[in-house]
């Protein structure tokens, strides 16, 4: 049974108030609200067992280590990779399509080399691959969609071109909430023989990711976004992949054997993860994993679902009331404006009675050249949420309406 009330107690800042009123947040698509069993993990493990990981001969070196690839074989069971090896930790989404971005145009890439886009995606996965544009003279190509905010399947086979190195797309959006059919992507991409990034970062919250029954070439996400700690991330590649591929930086734990004239590089994953890693976030992370997995991930999508579905009716009785995003699968996202209200003045107001909502371009300004609009106000749903903060969401919006 979904114990919502249950889960509302292990998430402390849900009972606080803003201006005296009690906090309905609402912007989990930018970061999440943690457990108590991350944030205990991350005192515990400073308090009891903190040391450098990979290098040590103490005890709490090894333990630290041992608490860490521990770590790393929760992230690969919770996405079902083949192996250890496969799992790179970063700072976060944005870091492991940066790491990609640069090492597979640097190896894989030559100038007018073509990359596919969609028209969706959030600017980490535009900017990383306009930068290995400019230094390699590689060409973005993008998916477009229809006014429901779903991707053009046509359209997406007809960008493939001899030139098609690699396909890089959301899995959900982070505006529209769609969900991305990336099972079929992937298998377009492949009969193609190209090779296909998934941003999980609106995903792996919200659905059961399994990369293998994906059969993506790289899969990669935030821990905050998951009830996890800010500051680490996960970079999800085939070994194969990942082999091809240079390292990113360089420094300690990425190295085998260095001297002036010659260095060689470690193993995967430890290839990639230069420098001291973030080891008490990682077990933090785990942790997080562990308690999404507990309520079970298609428990979170059908319950999430249903709040979803709930929201969009109550909010499109609302006169005025325009939503952005009506794909067939969509995810806990709803982007909206209501009549001639400027998105950032419904956001400040609605701030006002407590109630937390994103308003801008939320990081996809060519989405937002798509729809023709400069930004909405966005309320994205997570485990925590409940129906009755929909209705005060709605009420809240309702007075606003009333003000102008
Ligand atoms: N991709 C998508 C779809 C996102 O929603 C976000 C975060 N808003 C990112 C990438 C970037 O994630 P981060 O800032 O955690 O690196």
């Amino acid at each position: 049974m979904y114990d919502i009330s249950k889960i509302r107690e292990d998430f402390p800042i849900l009972s606080r108030t803003v201006y005296g009123k009690p906090l309905v947040y609402l912007d989990n698509g930018a970061t999440t609200q943690k457990p108590r069993c991350v944030v205990e993990s991350i005192t515990d493990e400073y308090y009891s067992v903190n040391a450098n990981v990979h290098r040590g001969v103490h005890f709490l070196s090894q333990q630290a280590t041992n608490l860490h690839e521990a770590s790393r074989e929760t992230v690969r069971k919770f996405i079902n990779a083949r192996s250890t090896s496969e799992i790179v930790f970063t700072r976060g989404t944005t870091e492991s399509i940066n790491l990609v971005a640069s090492t597979f145009a640097d190896s894989q890439m030559q100038a007018g080399d073509e990359v596919i886009v969609s028209v969706m995606e959030h600017h980490s996965n535009i900017v990383s691959w306009q930068l290995q544009a400019a230094r390699k003279g590689i060409v973005l190509k993008v998916i477009p969609m229809n006014d429901r905010g779903e991707l053009l399947l046509d359209e997406y086979e007809k960008l493939f071109s001899p030139r098609t190195r690699i396909v890089s797309v959301t899995h959900v959006s982070n505006v529209l909430g769609t969900v991305n059919p990336v099972d079929k992507l992937i298998e377009i991409a492949h009969a193609h023989n190209v090779p296909v990034l998934i941003d999980g970062a609106q995903s792996i919250p919200h659905l059961p990711v399994d990369v293998q029954k994906l059969d993506a070439d790289f899969y990669v996400f935030s821990g905050h976004k998951v009830y996890g700690p800010t500051g680490i991330g996960v970079l999800y590649g085939k070994e194969t992949w990942l082999d091809k591929l240079p390292p990113y930086q360089g420094g300690g734990e990425m190295i085998k054997n260095v001297s002036f004239e010659k260095t060689t590089f470690n193993e995967l994953p430890f290839k990639f993860e230069a420098g001291t890693p973030d080891y008490i976030g990682s077990t933090a992370l785990a942790k997080a994993l562990d308690y999404v997995s507990a309520i079970g991930m298609e428990n979170i999508e059908a319950y999430e679902h249903e709040l979803t579905s709930y929201a969009m009716e109550r909010l499109k009785a609302i006169p005025g009331m325009r939503i952005f995003g009506e794909a067939e699968q969509k995810g806990a996202v709803i982007s909206f404006l209501v009549g001639n209200i400027h998105h950032f003045d419904m956001g400040t107001l609605l701030d006002r009675l407590g109630i937390a909502v994103r308003t801008g371009h939320h990081c996809a300004e060519p989405l937002m050249h798509r729809l023709g609009i400069e930004g909405t106000v966005r309320a994205s749903f997570a485990l925590y949420n409940t129906k009755e903060e929909i209705d005060t969401l709605v009420a809240g919006i309702e007075r606003v309406v009333k003000m102008f």
